[in-house]
């Protein structure tokens, strides 16, 4: 059964005005070294409830897991295998990297320790825009931090933000064909979401401006050889990313660090748990444990639930239309019966009247103009638990 884990690293240089992500200055907080420490705790205790077990994909995410230094990696990768969680040699072992944060030693020391996958937060390349989006790396640094993967024949993908304050299709252009010059395996392109009162909500294109600009990266990337397989995830032919593709077609995954996510298939329809995301509470909670423990019966309650059928099919829905390959009618059958389906079924009838969903092959896919309004077609799709008859 396919497996990965997640490791969170909240620290960064600076704190960008648009993140969500559970992160913190550097040097406001204990420093890495010691936040690693509290991993290392975190395996420990936990490992045995999760049972051991081969790790096909492995992902330091954060905040800016580049600004560890390389025996803190080969620490918590010591760790996960004295708990029995080896890593498979085939695995795809995934850092995300903030431009000007690795060297060529830095790097080849990560490339030791098995890292085969580096997520580039470049962002944009154009310095107003970078600057504007309170980035503290220059784009120069993001030239030399791609450079220097691209020297090493290191597999990347690199994160693009569209849609900035006062961006046009224009920049976007040629920012898309900045980053093809690069040459990456796989590329994320990501709208910037900010609510209405945010001061980066103001000068943005609007919805039309958007889709332009979406469908213009599509075009551009597809004719580089990209082909776009989820949202805003864009790869050359065998470098989807597989730590992602777990979360989307419900793989187990063993979420460490602070507010990071889990899920196993405990139960009918599974079990999810993660951890507090603050990290004076995350600490506090690790610290507590002195022996192994069962999260399950220890964890508070807002912090795990078995799903149910209707959170269960919810999930289904979402990260299935997510995928560009679609959500297929007999997976859904399969997994949720005849009446479930039907339920499921009338109400893409319904979105695909309003042009949110489109039918081919038996495949339901968002169409153009769904792939833009994704949180209105989920929200049609999140079900309760009397739409199912099973509260
Ligand atoms: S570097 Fe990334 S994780 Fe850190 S604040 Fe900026 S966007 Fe968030």
């Amino acid at each position: 059964m396919a497996f990965g884990v997640y490791i969170h690293i909240p620290h960064c240089l600076q704190i960008c005005p648009y993140c969500d992500f559970t992160k913190y200055e550097l040097g406001k907080i204990l420093p890495p070294k010691d936040y690693v420490g509290l991993l290392v705790r975190e395996i420990r205790t936990r490992a045995r409830d999760i049972g051991a077990r081969t790790v096909e994909t492995l992902y330091f995410g954060g905040g800016t897991p580049s600004l560890l230094e390389p025996d803190l990696i080969l620490a918590l990768l010591e760790e996960l295998a004295n708990q029995g969680f080896r890593l498979d040699p085939a695995a795809e072992f995934t850092i995300e990297v903030n431009p000007g944060t690795i060297d060529r030693g830095k790097l080849n020391a990560f490339l030791a320790a098995g890292a085969n996958r580096f997520s580039v937060g470049a962002q944009t390349f154009d310095p107003r825009l970078l600057k504007l989006a309170g980035r503290k790396h220059s784009v120069d640094d993001t030239v030399a931090t791609l450079a220097l993967l691209r020297d090493a024949q290191a597999a990347f993908t690199l994160d693009l933000l569209f849609a900035l304050p006062s961006q046009t299709v224009e920049d976007v252009r040629v920012d898309v064909a900045r980053a093809i010059a690069f040459d990456p395996t796989h590329l994320s392109a990501y709208c910037l979401t900010v609510p209405d009162h945010h001061p980066m909500a103001k000068g943005r294109a609007d919805d039309d401006g958007q889709a332009a600009m979406f469908e213009l990266i599509e075009s551009e990337l597809k004719a580089a050889g990209y082909r776009r397989y989820e949202i805003s995830s864009y790869a050359k032919p065998g470098f989807e990313s597989r730590h992602n593709h777990l979360y989307w077609t419900e793989g187990e995954y063993w979420g460490l660090g602070v507010s990071a996510h889990s899920f196993l298939k405990r139960g009918e329809w599974g079990l999810r748990f993660w951890n507090p995301t603050a990290l004076p509470a995350y600490e506090k909670q690790v610290t507590a444990r002195t022996s192994d423990f069962s999260f399950e019966g220890t964890l508070p309650a807002h912090q795990h639930e078995r799903l149910r059928e209707h959170e269960a099919l919810t999930d289904f829905c979402h990260v299935r239309l997510r995928m560009i390959q679609g959500m297929p009618e007999n997976a859904l059958r399969l997994k949720f019966g005849e009446a479930s389906a039907t339920l499921v079924l009338e109400r893409l009838a319904a979105i695909e009247r309003q042009g949110l969903v489109e039918k081919a092959d038996s495949h339901w896919r968002l169409s153009t103009r769904g792939k833009l309004l994704t949180n209105m077609v989920f929200e049609k799709l999140t079900f309760l638990a009397e739409d199912l008859g099973t509260h």
